[in-house]
């Protein structure tokens, strides 16, 4: 089938010599949330060209490896022979085989147990998972379904494992989440301060950006800081290898070092923010040596980044899930906010903060609320007024929906493994791969009594839990919205028909909630969605109520938007105004705190994780790409030599890591380019691919206090050898 939103047809083209419409259009990459949006040509439905339009933004022509493979992750045509869901499937006891239903009998199916558990065990029984690779409009209506129809404030996502802290850094700061800044700062900024990102794996396309911008002035720097020496740091003129868990001790460093220096910006600080005495004050009680040493890097070292930093220079901070997972990530956030508030680097071209959201529409699952203190608009569920706005739009009664927080993603999964959770409904991820701790979260599933998985691919570790399967729609094949880093909305147009029964996933949510009997599920299209959801942004703090289906299908726009003839914004806070009750931004004075787990005699090293520029999350897509697998065909461990020489490891030798939680193998990997004590693996590879190859059977559950976002760059472990030793070329540094 094709959803939705008809792209333009062309003259007729074909291979055979007969006469086939090809169908054009843009689609934005499924990947990561630089959003670069592509130019798709499909015939037979199939993709025959792929793009990147070199006028269009965000990324005027430019496109990574992993979207220019797009085609080959079985789309279309080409996906029933990639393992792609064809039909529903159910049973109706555990046990029982999966068996092929119709779409209307699997709906029943779902309406009638969820109400069931909903009745018998109250709505906090059941539970919704989503992702930030949903669009805008699968996302609202899953919300409005848990939120508005069921009653339950369970909805929670795999944005909680990438950029909750960045969104409690903000609110904490502005008052707002989401960026003051947008990519056009990158052409105008002097110094690139990039904390915790790996943008040239992970941002390619943005990162080529920052490149091109210092090939052009000899005065641009840029500074990285990552216990790694990243691809990204390659590039750095400073890099500051600082201890895991010592990023806020260095950033007091730093501030502390330029206020001594007389680098603040009194004007714009006495002006525009609150807070910066108690800032000060707290700045002033630190001892230097003392937070030298919890940075774990050379005195010289940190002198080279006042340097660079203490230069009355446009200052544009990068950061990402290095700042973000951790159990103090808002901490981090606020640190390097305050940096900017301190030396007045935003508000104007080529600087400010910049948190990078890891999936293409974490910004826009933000917006629509989908996380459980979350509701449309940046409004939340605690707050009376915006409750009552939402129940309003969406023709509830007063008092509809619940006041209280619902259960954030590993508090989720940990109650289901508590058999708390009776019926989780999982979309377009991946959780017994990618949640933290991953055996709990496996555990819950086992325990669920209904587990519902959406997924496009029938066989993923997730899958093997599922009561009912729902086949979905993926990339090329759905039209929908998404809103990338920063804050630009872009519309994708279905050019190929889904395969088998596959539907868009707001369609499959809008059915469950008219087979429940909700109001307000009846929707034709995806346009109709969109249009329901943008007035609801009507004068919030990011309106997209001017982004029109109409303007939408001709390009891109960025909020705040706010009316139809609006032009979208490119900075926020041009005119120095705070959503804050003065109108100021805020100094958050937070004290560095360690990690939530030390290192001790039986697990003497540190582990972080993270991802590799070749594949994509738990490879579901990208495993299917030979060219992307071929560069990374199999999970590694990274160590220092000194570390591997203390234990008699040899390069390439296959080892096990273990926690206090569990374990996890592959081959080891020499590299100098990692601090002594630490270990990193990439936590791509699940069960699928071998027994015991994924990290986050290690990683830690703990979280922080503010965003809920756990600490997946931190866990204590020890690592063994397993087998014998073999001698490897590949990696040796
Ligand atoms: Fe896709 Fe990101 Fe690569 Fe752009 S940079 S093509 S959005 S993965």
């Amino acid at each position: 089938m094709l959803c939705t939103n008809a792209p333009s047809r062309t003259s007729p083209t074909s291979e055979e010599g007969r006469a086939v419409a090809t169908r054009t259009g843009k689609a934005t990459c499924c990947y990561c949330g630089v959003g670069c949006v592509l130019t798709v040509k499909a015939a037979h439905n199939r993709v025959i060209d792929l793009t990147a339009d070199p006028d269009a933004e965000p990324t005027f022509g430019m496109m990574c490896p992993k979207g220019a493979l797009l085609t080959k992750a079985g789309v279309g045509s080409d996906g029933p022979g990639a393992g792609r869901l064809l039909h529903p499937m159910l049973r109706e006891h555990r046990g029982a085989p999966l068996r092929r239903a119709s779409w209307g009998e699997a709906v029943a199916f779902i309406a009638r147990r969820l109400r069931d558990y909903r009745d018998r065990f109250g709505p906090r029984a059941i539970a919704y998972y989503g992702s930030g690779q949903l669009d805008t409009e699968a996302s609202y209506v899953f919300n409005k379904l848990f939120k508005g129809g069921l009653r339950s404030n369970n909805t929670d996502t795999n944005s909680r494992l990438c950029m909750s802290s960045a969104v409690a850094g903000y609110v904490a700061a502005f008052g707002s989440d989401g960026p003051p800044t947008c990519y056009d700062d990158i052409d105008h900024a002097d110094t690139f301060f990039i904390l915790g990102a790996n943008m040239a794996a992970n941002h390619p396309v943005l990162f080529n950006r920052v490149r091109r911008r210092r090939a052009m002035d000899d005065g641009v720097r840029i500074i990285v800081i990552d216990p790694r020496r990243s691809k990204t740091a390659e590039y750095a003129d400073v890099h500051v290898p600082v201890a895991p868990g010592g990023d806020v001790a260095l950033l007091q460093l730093l501030s502390k070092r330029l206020i001594d220096a007389g680098r603040v910006n009194h004007d714009f600080v006495h002006r525009h923010t609150d807070h910066f005495d108690r800032y000060h004050h707290l700045l002033s009680s630190l001892d230097e040596a003392e937070l030298l040493a919890r940075c774990g890097v050379s005195a010289e070292t940190v002198d080279a980044c006042v340097d660079v930093v203490g230069r009355d220079a446009r200052l544009l901070s990068f950061y990402c899930m290095g700042a973000n997972q951790s159990s103090r990530g808002t901490d981090k956030n606020t640190a390097i906010i305050n940096l900017h508030l301190q030396l007045g680097e935003l508000c104007k071209p080529g600087a400010g903060p910049f948190s990078l959201t890891g999936q293409p529409n974490a910004m826009g699952g933000r917006e629509v609320g989908y996380l459980c203190h979350q509701l449309p608009g940046y409004r939340f569920v605690a707050n009376a007024a915006h409750r009552e706005e939402v129940e309003q739009a969406w023709g509830l009664p007063p008092g509809a929906i619940d006041a209280e927080p619902g259960l954030p993603a590993v508090a989720m999964f940990e109650a289901a493994a508590r058999g708390e959770i009776k019926a989780i409904w999982v979309a377009c991820t991946n959780p017994a791969v990618s949640m933290p701790d991953a055996n709990t979260a496996q555990e819950g599933l086992r325990r669920a009594e209904l587990v519902i998985v959406q997924d496009c691919f029938s066989t993923t570790e997730t899958t093997a839990f599922a009561d009912v399967l729902l086949p979905a729609a993926q990339w090329g094949e759905k039209s929908g919205t998404m809103t990338n880093s920063e804050r630009l909305v872009t519309r994708s147009t279905a050019l190929l028909d889904a395969p088998g029964e596959a539907m868009p996933d707001w369609w499959i949510a809008a059915a469950v909630g008219r087979a429940l009997g909700f109001h307000g599920f009846d929707y034709a299209s995806h346009e109709e969605v969109w249009d329901e959801y943008r007035k609801l942004t009507r004068g919030t703090l990011c309106d997209q109520s001017g982004m029109t289906n109409e303007r939408l299908d001709q390009g891109p726009l960025r909020w705040p938007c706010p009316d139809e003839t609006h032009p979208g914004t490119r900075r926020r806070y041009a005119d120095r105004r705070f959503p804050t009750p003065t109108g100021r931004a805020r100094f958050v004075a937070s004290h560095a705190l360690p990690p939530a787990e030390a290192t001790d005699a039986d697990h003497p090293l540190q582990l972080t994780t993270g991802r590799v520029a070749y594949q994509w999350h738990t490879r579901t897509k990208t495993g299917l790409v030979p060219e992307l697998v071929r560069q990374e065909p199999e999970p590694f461990i990274e160590i220092h030599p000194d570390d591997a020489a203390a234990r008699s490891l040899a390069d390439g030798q296959r080892v096990r890591i273990a926690s206090r939680r569990g374990v996890a193998e592959a081959k080891l990997r020499f590299t100098l380019g990692i601090r002594p004590g630490l270990l990193f693996m990439p936590f791509h590879w699940g069960d699928l691919f071998e027994p015991h190859s994924n990290a986050n059977d290690v990683t830690s559950p703990a979280c922080d206090p503010v965003s809920k976002q756990p600490e997946l760059k931190f866990a204590a472990v020890r690592i063994d050898a397993i087998g014998e030793p073999r001698i490897m070329g590949a990696g040796t540094p």
